[in-house]
């Protein structure tokens, strides 16, 4: 006999996020700014303090100090990790037991449900109300019923952009009980509704970020977990010890020390999403258009339409890349700059005149 994957691994095919290269990208949620010119030049002089053979600082001291500074936490109730990403994985397969039951909302962040599936969870499935919100008393309701070990969701969600307010968030904290839940606040920084601040005040929160969406630094991959010190002795200690490369923990501590520069960019991206938002609300009104727009919290708008492959495949086709989700017949289009919003504003326009009103009539 032959070598044989695994029957869960063998239809599996590598996460493709859009393949070929297109002028606007709207389509990853990152941060449409690139570092400025004097932080570059602060990185490259970084680049000549880095002792190459040596291995990275496991505990990540100097990134942890930046990142607590720059939003008010204790440096004990933090652990850093490879992207938030590794965290999930770390939750899924070695937090939790296979068997463990997790609770996971629908439509959310796909990488819940797929690290589950790879840690051989048990996953139940609990669905969002017509306007994309949690009902608190729903999902504690349907938590119980299914004796969930781990609640996890997005707050605000990708991909809808709707969150529940911080006073929810504490009542599903509290009601829960014993089961954990897992707040990914990935997005929060466009929003003030967090509870990483008070993370470490419960026994059964943890709350993510990363630094991949409003501070800009997807390249870097730096994840963040804030609980309390008894969650966070668990979290460090399943980590693998060297999971944050020397690089990506200098340069982070570089940006999270410009603290002002990251303030002021996110208030730009927030003010880029609502125009974009409002933009797209009033061709809708205007046009009279069968498509659901929700108010965005994060740097993204979702938007309902059964024509969402079709405008999906006419972005692209003129260069502008988006992302469409199937399931919920749907798009999100992520906040570019002032001039590439026009762009994708005019696009959609266009794609209205010539479909949607020609066959209406
Ligand atoms: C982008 C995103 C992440 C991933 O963060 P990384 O730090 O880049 O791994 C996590 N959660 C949600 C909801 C996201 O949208």
């Amino acid at each position: 006999m032959s070598y044989q994957l695994t029957e869960k691994v063998r239809e599996l095919e590598p996460y493709e996020p859009i393949s070929g290269s297109y002028d606007i990208r709207l389509d990853a949620n990152e941060s449409f700014f690139n570092l400025p010119d004097e932080v570059r030049e602060e990185i490259k002089q970084l680049m000549d303090t880095v002792d190459f053979n040596r291995y990275p600082d496991p505990t990540a001291r100097r990134l942890t100090q930046a990142f607590a500074d720059y939003y008010g936490l204790n440096t004990e109730h933090i652990t850093v990790t490879n992207g938030s990403d590794e965290m999930l994985y770390l939750l899924a397969s070695a937090l939790l037991n296979k068997q463990s039951r997790v609770v996971v909302t629908d439509p959310d962040f796909s990488m819940y449900g797929f690290y589950s599936f790879l840690s051989e969870n048990q996953v139940f499935t609990y669905k969002k109300n017509e306007q994309m919100q949690i009902e608190v008393d729903g999902l504690l309701a349907f938590a119980k019923e299914k004796a969930a070990d781990m609640i996890i969701f997005s707050n605000p969600c990708n991909p809808t952009g709707c969150g529940i307010t911080a006073e929810e968030a504490r009542r599903l904290v509290r009601g829960a009980g014993d089961c954990l839940v897992v707040l990914d606040e990935a997005y929060m920084d466009f929003w003030e509704e967090s509870l990483q601040g008070e993370a470490y005040t419960y026994d059964n929160l943890i709350v993510l970020k990363t630094a991949s969406k409003a501070v800009g630094a997807a390249s870097l991959r730096l994840g963040f977990a804030a609980a309390n010190p008894t969650i966070t002795k668990a979290l460090r200690s399943i980590k693998s010890p060297y999971n944050v490369n020397t690089l990506s923990q200098e340069i982070g501590t570089c940006l999270y020390r410009h603290g002002d520069l990251l303030r002021q960019r996110r208030e730009e991206i927030i003010g880029q999403t609502k125009r974009l938002y409002e933009e797209i609300r009033k061709l809708i009104d205007n046009y009279q258009l069968p498509m659901t727009i929700y108010e965005p919290c994060a740097n993204f708008v979702f938007l309902q339409t059964e024509q969402a492959e079709r405008i999906y495949r006419f972005m692209l086709e003129n260069s502008v890349a988006v992302r469409w989700f199937r399931q919920a017949g749907a798009l999100r289009i992520t906040t570019g700059n002032e001039e590439e919003n026009s762009q994708f504003l005019v696009l959609l326009e266009k794609y209205i005149m010539k479909n949607i009103l020609k066959t209406n009539r």
